[in-house]
């Protein structure tokens, strides 16, 4: 568990990437692109082919680990770091022996769906506070601490690790009961506690007593529990009236469209939506030249103050780069999968992503190389990408597994069958995402795996191979399948959103340009009554 020591603070915001169903956040590639690559290569090219590994090879791989692998992703770093002003106040008391007692992960809690397997472990639980400062002889009147739930956490040992008694603790999850059922709780969600500091100095340890928790299940819910008089617990919900808007915004590059669009007031969630769905088209690294411009609209929860509370969906993105005009619409299909599609609703994803791990660059090319443990010339067939174990490994298209688990020098491996003719595999595997197997159904991007160095490699890297009809080839130029494209009354549907997105646009324009300040309009659902937001 991490201690957060801060002001109680409302404007707690929402994980971003709940904004974005079937897509990872750019919140992961910033941060694992800020990983150093490894410097490595692997040697399960020394396996003839996947299908008919040679076995051969000796399994008493010299494991050179030379690469160190404590980057932890920023955006943990990010979601850990301390408020800034009360970091001074003592905290309570934590009870030495009970809280290392209930330390132990419990697993209610891992019920929180797959979105948590992004997160590896080795990232989570930085310790940044903790309680040791705690200065019993100056205790204040009152003492407000956030603590922030992590993976494994139970209410009930949230709450004891934060100093909160047993009777208290089981007494505030008694009152909440009706309110809040502690299994929802949700890693990375934040609980305010109060407590009551004695007034005067006493002998001994002091008793800090719970005075009032807040928690916040849902970005417009927010659940209180106080003490009464009598010394027990009420809680009551307040809900926050949040205001639907849809937003349209647009502006010019000058360096980077992250920093353009973050200067334009557009969410980072947003923004990373945005990156993610148009970089099948453009190249960020090199495409993009001063004066570009960028379109985007989304829908987002505001409070009753105006202020974002929760960014929406993407609804459309467009990007001119030396006035050539990229225009993706979100659709919703009839299966109920989510995507991008161009005008002409051809799917912005290819059928495959050539490279399947974020941040990551290739530090071994498919060929002919000196094998790096070997020592003489073989046949690399996949592409080596350099990243910290634990780097996420995204399946490179939609398909079924067809192998999981160790696999000669491969190591840990997934073989994911895509269609009659390609397959993809990963090797060197750290761990597997929790329930995989065999026959498992894995969307493009799910995260499948974490990069590792197991079998025989000298580094933690991912080895990452196509097969067409069960034979390697090169993965950088191999010519990919097509993304599916709609057709029939599919793409009438998908037509008839796509006019209902251009006139609402147009209207949120209009409207702009007359109060000439803003940016956000509510839709006229008269004029769109096929936009969601209008259903
Ligand atoms: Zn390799």
């Amino acid at each position: 568990m991490t201690l957060l020591l801060r002001a109680t603070s409302p404007d707690l915001l929402p994980p971003v990437d709940a904004a974005v169903p079937h897509q990872r956040t750019a919140a992961d590639s910033t941060a694992l692109s800020t990983a150093p690559a490894a410097e490595t290569t692997d040697v399960a090219e020394a396996t003839p082919t996947a299908a008919n590994p040679g076995d051969t090879d000796s399994t008493d791989t010299p494991s050179i680990d030379a690469t160190p692998t404590d980057a932890a992703p920023a955006a943990e770093a990010e979601t850990v770091a301390p408020g800034p002003s009360l970091a001074a106040l003592p905290a309570p008391r934590v009870p030495d022996s009970e809280a290392a007692a209930v330390t132990a992960p419990s697993g209610e809690t891992s019920d929180a769906g797959r979105t948590d397997d992004v997160i590896p472990d080795e990232a989570l639980g930085e310790e940044l506070a903790t309680t040791d400062d705690t200065d019993p002889a100056n205790p204040s009147a009152a003492i407000a601490q956030t603590v922030q739930v992590q993976r494994g956490d139970t209410l009930i040992t949230v709450l004891v690790n934060a100093g909160v008694s047993h009777d208290d603790a089981y007494g505030a999850i008694e009152a909440l009961q009706d309110l809040f059922a502690p299994k929802d709780l949700r890693p990375g969600q934040e609980i305010a506690l109060t407590f009551s500091a004695p007034e005067k100095q006493h002998q001994g340890p002091i008793d800090f007593q719970l005075v009032n928790l807040s928690l916040q299940p849902s970005v417009d819910r927010d659940l209180q529990v106080t003490r009464a008089l009598d010394g027990g617990f009420t809680a009551f919900a307040i809900d926050r009236p949040l205001t639907h808007r849809t937003v349209a915004m647009r502006g010019e590059i000058h360096s980077s469209l992250f920093e353009a669009a973050q200067d334009a007031g557009v969410p980072v969630a947003i923004i990373s939506a945005a990156i993610k769905a148009l970089s099948y088209d453009v190249d960020f690294q090199r495409d993009i030249q001063p004066g570009d411009t960028f379109e985007f609209v989304f829908d987002r929860l505001d409070d009753e103050e105006g202020n974002l509370a929760k960014p929406g969906d993407l609804l459309y993105a467009s990007i001119t780069l030396s006035g050539k005009t990229y225009q993706l619409y979100r659709y919703e299909m009839s299966d109920g999968f989510v995507d991008y599609f161009n005008p002409k609703g051809e799917s912005v994803r290819k059928a495959l992503l050539r490279t399947p791990v974020d941040g990551a660059r290739i530090t071994s090319g498919y060929g002919m190389r000196n094998h790096p443990i070997l020592g003489y010339s073989k046949m690399h067939k996949g592409v080596d990408f350099g990243a910290p174990t634990g780097t996420p490994i995204f399946a490179a298209g939609d398909g079924v597994i067809t192998k999981i688990g160790p696999f000669s020098s491969y190591g840990n491996y997934v073989q994911i069958k895509h269609n009659t003719t390609y397959a993809t595999a990963y090797a060197h595997i750290s761990r597997f995402a929790k329930g995989l197997h065999v026959g498992s159904r894995v969307h493009q991007g799910d995260v499948i795996a974490y990069v590792g160095a197991t079998g025989r490699a000298t580094g933690p890297h991912l080895h990452f191979e196509v097969l067409v009809n069960g034979s390697q080839v090169n993965p950088t130029s191999v010519k990919l399948p097509s993304g599916s494209k709609l057709a029939g009354a599919e793409l009438n549907k998908f037509k008839a959103a796509m006019n209902d997105m251009i006139s609402l646009k147009e209207q949120i324009e209009a409207a702009q340009l007359q109060t000439a300040q803003g940016t956000v309009q509510s839709p006229d659902c008269s004029a769109a009554p096929n936009y969601p937001a209008c259903q």
